[in-house]
């Protein structure tokens, strides 16, 4: 009978994979250009939009619209919500074709482009087994071990259909389509629209006219501009001690960083940490060896994918993924104590660079 201890979970919800702050007392007076920050709750983490200026009702029209926007893009992607047009396919017949809205079709196509790019470390498709883990809603829900011969079922099946599974067509008038040809590659988007919503989120602050905002949600960051030309300081988790930054970054322009790591939704089992990110090939939480791969590129939603998949890859072949694909730069962390971190990664180890 194996026992195991549920660690006391980092309440999930708390973005405690990437912290920020700020050097410097912040002005009293209103009129004084400085950080206005608002916390929600969005996608099953906190989302912390930061914007620098002067505060007024233009900002804080535009901060509306950014968690509006958010929230469009949960309604869409949530495998939680029962109206979701996700939860929706993952809940019908297979082989059923389901006309499905641009959005939803453009992060789907993505992952399914990143599956392929990173050799089946990134899937789209792992509702079934994340359930069979027990990360039916992202957490932990038991902290129980599946049988083996259910991993194995779902091993053989994920075979058998490695190049369909997922298909996303486009008709001819332009509109959408999806299917699933297995139940077993339903849909969790939970390592790609997070990352795909900072993205739009930016995309409304600009378009409201507001150019120096950080936008953070769970393990994902979208920056763009300065705080009044002074860089936007990002602070990384230590994986291991989370009253602890281990590194960061200091960032001016248009960017985006996706930080992926097992000590956010976990439990132990006889000592084993079995945590979120799982690998495709072994049907088990990935023991690639790494704990945390931080990703920086131009876009939230490659960042946030990217980071899942060069964690299932590990430091060696991570490394070599990094350094294949331009615009792509990464800080990997792993169990052993070794850590790297690419050429142009904007960051540094807070021990030294
Ligand atoms: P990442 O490494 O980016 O993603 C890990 C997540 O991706 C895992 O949790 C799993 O969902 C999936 N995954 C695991 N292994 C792989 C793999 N090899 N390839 C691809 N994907 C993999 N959580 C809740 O608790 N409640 C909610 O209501 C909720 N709603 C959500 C709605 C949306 C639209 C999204 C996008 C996520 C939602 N989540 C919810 C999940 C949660 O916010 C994130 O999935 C979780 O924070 C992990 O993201 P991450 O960036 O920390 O880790
Ligand atoms: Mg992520």
């Amino acid at each position: 009978m194996q026992s195991f201890s549920i660690k006391k979970w980092v309440p999930w919800f708390l973005p405690l994979v990437l912290v920020f702050w700020f050097f410097g007392k912040k002005p009293s007076e209103p009129s004084v250009e400085q950080v206005h920050s608002t916390t929600r709750l969005a996608m099953g983490t906190l989302v912390t939009v930061s914007t620098w200026g002067v505060k007024g009702p233009s900002e804080e029209k535009a901060v509306d619209r950014v968690f509006t926007r958010i929230s469009q893009i949960e309604s869409l992607a949530s495998r939680q919500d029962k109206s979701s047009p996700v939860y929706k396919i993952n809940h019908a017949p297979t082989k059923k074709t389901w006309p499905v809205p641009e959005e939803l079709a453009t992060i789907v196509q993505k992952g399914l482009e990143i599956k392929k790019i990173s050799h089946g470390a990134f899937d789209p498709g792992l509702v079934f087994l994340l359930d069979l883990w027990g990360f039916a809603n992202g957490v932990p829900d038991v902290g129980k071990i599946p049988e083996s011969q259910a991993i194995s079922s779902w091993l053989e099946n994920r075979k058998n259909h490695l190049e369909e599974g997922i298909r996303v067509e486009k008709s001819p008038d332009g509109t959408y389509t999806l299917q699933l040809d297995d139940v077993s590659f339903a849909l969790d988007l939970g390592a790609i629209a997070k990352g795909y919503a900072l993205d739009k989120a930016m995309e409304t602050m600009k378009q409201a006219g507001v150019a120096n905002a950080l936008i953070i949600g769970g393990g994902d960051m979208v920056i763009a501009g300065s705080k009044g030309g002074k860089p936007w300081r990002i602070g990384i988790q230590h994986p291991r001690d989370h009253d602890k930054i281990m590194a960061f970054s200091e960032i001016v322009g248009d960017m985006s960083m996706a930080t992926s790591g097992d000590y956010e939704r976990f439990f132990m089992v006889d000592g084993e940490r079995q945590h979120h990110i799982l690998d495709p090939e072994t049907g088990r939480p990935s023991r690639s060896g790494l704990i945390s791969v931080s990703i920086q590129a131009k876009e939230g939603m490659l960042a946030d994918a990217l980071s899942t998949a060069v964690f299932v890859m590990g430091m060696e072949k991570g490394k070599a993924f990094i350094e294949k694909w331009e615009g792509i730069e990464g800080m990997l962390v792993a169990e052993n104590g070794e850590r790297w971190k690419s050429v142009g990664f904007k960051g540094q180890w807070l021990d030294g660079p």
